[in-house]
């Protein structure tokens, strides 16, 4: 039996950015990963990575066709095969540094298999058992699978699709039905909708993205219809009729029929499992999930969790955000909580949604009082020359940023400065006291600060203003 210093059981963000630290600091790490084509997880093979690299394209074609409108001509159908072929080169760049070999040279060492656990500091594989003083799970997902009726008349890969599947196709589907209104969804099908596709999206609830704020979803729902995206609000699939036809059905149960050549599933994700987590003293809760508590430790305390195994935000820099705690936490006494206050992400459908920060849900459940300082972004002149129209909404006590959420083009950029004041706990006067280049567009970021500067002027502060003046002027 071979003996580490830490197993690291997954290759995804989860599993990387812990491991990483730990062989480059010296100690001996095992790599288990199920699958040798899974190395580098979901986010370098069926996420992040292929998904921005469809949209990448989907935007230069949008704007060649937007183009048009200046007398420059854009005609013939996008080559998906091209298209597929362009996704697959950028994830082979990547994986130059995201492969077994390369791991090996770091100083790891990695074994390809199915781990399981087979005691508290044990792992199996096979015949062969691994012990470490700590292990990390890291197991990540899977698409969960649209169960109604008549599903199986449906081909995996063709015309049901998945994340795992939807960017090796070959041929973009004239007609595609997705299936869940949430960032996959959406980012996916639009895209698809750009490069030529009939997109409708069937969404069970009646707005979109719950985790955004009610008043940006619609200025989202609107562009995407102008690009001729279409929604089935408050209908859920209900029957697969024939592998072209879908049955959906409104809360009140009326139905509708819906053609398609593909259906791009994306109702949400079910965690990873691993066997023998009673021989390691794991608890599971009622769905058989492991219990992390708030330290990412499970019932086992030398057994810990990071990325979307750890259950709440599944993004690849939430896993970023468990290895700052569970690194701290290896090497303290001093125990760090993991904490969501500063956290942020992008939902990268054009116009991007950008969130980060306090909730005013948050805000409003901790009693904490907030003055929301609300801008369109088309208030800066960057951003009415180059017609992104949106906006920002900041939620600020005294001079404390805590959160806010903006929609716009290019607002995951754009609000990277706020989302700094956020985590550093720098004051606003960081941002009013910044002279920003003009005209750039993050200028708008001051402009919303300004709004809390100018209702500080009260007639009060201007007398004094005046006497100083007076005086010293
Ligand atoms: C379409 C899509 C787009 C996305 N876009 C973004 C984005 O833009 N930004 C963002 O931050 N996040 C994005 N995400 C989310 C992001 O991809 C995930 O949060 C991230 O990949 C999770 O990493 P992980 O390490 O937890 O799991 P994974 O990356 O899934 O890795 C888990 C690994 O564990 C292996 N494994 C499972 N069981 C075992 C076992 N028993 N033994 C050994 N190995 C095992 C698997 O084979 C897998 O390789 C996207 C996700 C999807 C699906």
């Amino acid at each position: 039996m071979k003996s580490y210093d830490m197993i690291v059981i997954g290759s995804g963000s989860g599993a990387l950015n812990i491991g990483v630290f730990m062989v480059r600091a010296g100690f001996q790490v095992l790599m288990i990963e199920k699958n040798e084509a899974n190395i580098g997880g979901d986010c370098l093979n069926s996420g992040c990575v292929p998904s921005k690299a469809l949209i990448h394209i989907s935007r230069e074609v949008a704007a060649a066709r937007r183009s048009q409108e200046y007398g420059v001509k854009v005609s013939g159908k996008v080559n998906f095969a091209k298209v597929r072929k362009y996704i697959e080169s950028k994830q082979e760049e990547i994986r130059v540094h995201e492969n077994k070999e390369y791991f090996e040279s770091l100083g790891f060492d990695v074994v390809i298999g199915e781990a399981e656990f087979a005691g508290k500091h044990e792992v199996r594989i096979g015949e062969d058992i691994y012990k470490a003083k700590k292990i990390l799970v890291a197991i990540g997902g899977r698409p969960r699978k649209l169960q109604i009726p008549g599903i199986d008349k449906l081909e995996y890969g063709k015309t049901y699709l998945d994340n795992e599947t939807v960017f090796q196709m070959n041929e973009l589907p004239k007609e595609l039905v997705v299936i869940g209104g949430g960032p996959i969804g959406l980012e996916i099908g639009q895209a698809l909708q750009r490069l030529g596709s009939q997109v409708t999206v069937v969404q069970r609830e009646d707005t979109f993205l719950p985790k955004e704020h009610p008043d940006v979803t619609p200025i989202l729902k609107e562009r995407l219809e102008a690009e001729g995206m279409q929604f089935m609000m408050g209908y859920s699939p209900k029957k697969v009729l024939t592998d072209h036809a879908l049955e959906v059905v409104d809360a009140k149960g009326k139905k509708q029929t819906l053609s398609f050549d593909g259906m791009l599933v994306a109702i949400g994700r079910e965690l990873n499992t691993m066997r023998g987590l009673d021989l390691a003293g794991v608890e599971v809760d009622e769905q058989g999930r492991m219990r992390v508590d708030e330290y990412l430790q499970t019932s086992n305390p030398d057994i810990l969790v990071a990325g979307d195994s750890a259950g709440g935000f599944q993004f690849t820099h939430a896993a970023e955000l468990h290895a700052q705690v569970i690194l701290k936490n290896l090497f303290s006494p001093f125990k760090k909580k993991l904490s969501w206050d500063s956290f942020g992400w992008v939902t990268f459908t054009d116009p991007e949604i950008a969130t980060f920060g306090r909730s005013e849900v948050t805000l409003n459940n901790q009693g904490i009082d907030f003055q929301l300082l609300e801008i369109d972004l088309e208030d800066e002149d960057r951003e009415l020359i180059d017609e992104n129209h949106g906006k920002l909404r900041l939620y600020v006590s005294g001079k404390k940023i805590l959160g806010g959420t903006m929609i716009g083009s290019g607002a995951g950029e754009l609000v990277q400065e706020l989302l700094l004041s956020v985590s550093a706990g720098l004051t606003t006067d960081a941002i009013f006291g910044k002279v920003y280049p003009y005209p750039t567009a993050a200028r708008i970021n001051k402009k919303a600060i300004q709004k809390l500067y100018a209702g500080k002027l009260s007639e009060r502060n201007k007398s004094i203003l005046k006497f100083l003046f007076r005086f010293f002027g």
